[in-house]
């Protein structure tokens, strides 16, 4: 389900048919609670796991590591309470049922491990951390926050060259180079790796977008002697920005602005990047 939007100057008719979507009761497929927006949004009242079922190593009796499987990616927990293999080879002793046709009584699911808001849809809610990324990469490529400006020096095709002119997608016209628009995928920013520290903004080019990233953290490796740079980092524009949904806050009970999805990130006391999260972070970010 997509929200609909209510912007700063919405027309009274716009909000209105918000309002009702927003204030509408609903079933959370996650912990089966009744909802609705205007009351939980960003208020991360449940909780989920993030990414998918594989395994954690673990080390034998003899001391050789190994792979235990069926864990959480995330908290390293079985998803269920019991193991239904070796339930199965009990309840097959003295099952009258068909099996598949009539299906055991599951085992309760382990909670969550992150705090999440309530969703009426079963895709996990991002939220934003991408760890280990390598600083060079053909996919993808980082830009300064808001992007390369006229004048600023960039790689293309391994040679320097001089930016002349940005458009509003970020892609460029270099210097010296006849062809048309070049996305800003394609650019290598000079020092890259660099230049991508702990606590810095910047851009995330990724499928002809720019994201606004914040680095969390940054590992020198060391293959063979050729440094590379791997980092942790935060999309910033995850979520819902304020001003979509600006008209409905006076009907938000509570005090919106105090919920946990609500904390802003201040550059100097500005705030910089005025979006509404409805999840929390994954450790070890979730400070
Ligand atoms: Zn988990
Ligand atoms: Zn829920």
């Amino acid at each position: 389900m997509s929200l609909p939007e209510a912007k700063l100057y919405a027309t009274e008719e716009d909000v209105q048919k918000a309002w009702l979507e927003w204030s509408k009761y609903r079933t959370c497929f996650r912990c089966q609670k009744s909802f609705n927006w205007l009351d939980s949004y960003g208020s991360h009242e449940c909780r989920q796991h993030l990414g998918g079922v594989s395994y954690k190593m673990c080390i034998n009796v003899d001391g050789f590591k190994r792979r235990d499987y069926r864990y959480w990616n995330c908290c390293k927990k079985k998803p269920f309470t019991a193991i239904r293999n070796i339930n199965d080879t009990i309840w097959s002793q003295f099952r009258q049922t068909r099996p598949i046709i009539h299906t055991f009584p599951t085992a309760d699911e382990i909670p969550g491990c992150v705090p999440c808001d309530h969703s009426e849809a079963s895709h996990i809610l991002d939220d934003g951390i991408r760890l280990n990324m390598s600083a060079e990469s053909p996919y993808y490529s980082f830009a300064p926050l808001g992007g390369h400006t006229v004048n600023d020096e960039v790689i293309y095709l391994g040679e320097t060259r001089i930016v002349e002119q940005v458009y509003y997608d970020k892609s460029v016209d270099l210097a010296d180079v006849d062809q048309g628009r070049i996305p800003a995928d394609k650019l290598i920013w000079p020092d890259v790796k660099w230049k991508l520290k702990k606590g810095n903004y910047v851009n995330w080019n990724f499928k002809n977008t720019p994201i606004p990233i914040k680095i969390l953290k940054r590992t020198i490796v060391e293959p063979y002697g050729k440094q590379k740079v791997k980092i942790d980092f935060e999309i910033k524009n995850i979520g819902m920005a304020v001003h979509d949904i600006a008209a409905m806050i006076p009907h938000m009970s509570g005090n919106p602005e105090e919920r946990p999805g609500w904390q802003f990130d201040k550059v100097d006391g500005k705030v910089m990047f005025p979006y509404i999260k409805n999840t929390a972070r994954r450790a070890p970010y979730n400070i």
